[in-house]
Parts: C-alpha cells; sequence; structure tokens
C-alpha cells in the first residue's frame, strides 16, 4: 500500500473511535465520578454468573468497567452494567495480535535485529500493514455495534514494545527498534529513492537479509 494512504488509516481508526464513542454514548448519561476521579476495574473473562460480581464492585465503588471485547458482547453482563449505571469501556487491542501473526506469520512486526517483534505474551503486526488495519476497523465497527460502549479504549496502538516490563532506568537506545519487516524495508527504500539514498538503504536491506538467515538457523 502507498505510503501517504497507509498513513491516513491511523488518524481515520483514531477518529472513527472516537465518533463511535460519543454516538454510542448519546441517549444516557454514566454516572457522575466524585471530583473526576474514576474507580474502574479491568476484566477480559468471567465464567459467570454476573450477580456477585457487580454486588462486589458495587460495594467496592466502582464506577467503571474496562471489558474485553467477548464481554463486552454480552448481553448479560452488558444489561448489569447498565443497570448499575456504570461506564462500559470497550478494550480494543490494535496491533497485539497473537492469533493473527500465527496465521499469518508475515504480518508480525519485526526488530533491527531481523527477529519478530515478541516478548512474552506481548506479539505485535506491523503497525505499516494497511491490509491489517482495515480489517480491525471493520472488527471494530462490528464491535461497537454488538458492544454498544461508552469508550473504546484503543490499546497496543504503537510500534512494538512491552513497556509493562521497561524500567524506569532503562535508556531509549535499549529498547526494541521496530519495524524493518519487509513491507516496511520496502518503505524505506521509497522514501529514499526519493531522498537520494538509495545505496544506504540497499546496505542496510542487506544487513538485515543477513540478520533474518542467522535468526532462521540459529
Ligand atoms: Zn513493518
Amino acid at each position: 500500500m502507498h505510503r501517504s494512504s497507509r498513513n491516513a488509516l491511523v488518524p481515520a481508526l483514531l477518529a472513527a473511535a472516537l465518533i463511535l464513542a460519543v454516538s454510542s454514548g448519546c441517549g444516557r448519561r454514566a454516572r457522575p465520578s466524585p471530583m473526576g476521579s474514576v474507580i474502574g476495574v479491568k476484566i477480559y473473562e468471567h465464567p459467570g454468573p454476573f450477580g456477585p460480581l457487580f454486588d462486589e464492585w458495587r460495594g467496592l465503588g466502582v464506577d467503571t468497567v474496562f471489558a474485553g471485547e467477548s464481554l463486552a458482547r454480552n448481553a448479560d453482563f452488558r444489561n448489569l452494567v447498565r443497570s448499575n449505571g456504570l461506564t462500559l469501556y470497550l478494550i480494543f487491542p490494535v496491533f497485539q495480535d497473537p492469533e493473527a501473526v500465527k496465521t499469518d506469520p508475515g504480518l508480525a512486526a519485526v526488530t533491527a535485529a531481523g527477529t519478530p517483534a515478541r516478548e512474552a505474551w506481548v506479539e505485535f503486526v506491523c503497525p505499516a500493514r494497511g491490509d491489517f488495519l482495515a480489517r480491525r476497523i471493520d472488527e471494530l465497527r462490528r464491535a461497537v455495534a454488538a458492544a454498544d460502549p461508552d469508550v473504546v479504549s484503543l490499546d497496543f496502538i504503537r510500534y512494538f514494545v512491552f513497556w509493562e516490563r521497561v524500567a524506569p532506568d532503562r535508556t531509549p537506545a535499549s529498547l526494541p527498534r521496530t519495524c524493518f519487516c519487509p513491507v516496511c524495508l520496502a518503505g524505506f527504500e521509497r522514501t529514499d529513492r526519493e531522498q537520494g539514498h538509495a545505496q544506504v538503504t540497499h546496505f542496510f536491506k542487506q544487513s538485515m537479509q543477513r540478520g533474518l538467515v542467522n535468526h532462521r538457523t540459529g
């Protein structure tokens, strides 16, 4: 995909999410939080029944639920969110998608060492993959239509880093650099051709290919 149209997709996704968040909140008011604070819970899975869960949250003063897509789509769960006057955030991971990478390894973001961008359970799709991003935008539309959240939380909408494991004393240079997948390398080449630095990119690409060979055989 052309770079300019690819770059246009990220703000489009953000704009779509904001519009959906605003429009889905029309017609009802979330319970106001004291002094603007939020007492929230983040939850991805629960086997049910949900009644005791909401009883416990009520006792704790919870006013906001950040829910994964499957729970947010669950009608029983959502009814209890509404009847308890809670604000519903739909958690929507954008580039964190191990299943997509498993199905199509070519989607994986790649580090400067030529290895797939992966740390523990964090596994990113390359943010420059316009085809994947277009698919996620469609999936977001469907998720919002089904879950009718007050707000969408766009998680993992960044280049790869497992920031929960980045200690305060880490230097920026020690963080993984991405993305150097074939799509991004082709983008670098296009940019450098336009700027007259093709030989530099060619040298870099050859180095990357050596890195990939080392990775595959190591
Ligand atoms: Zn890439």
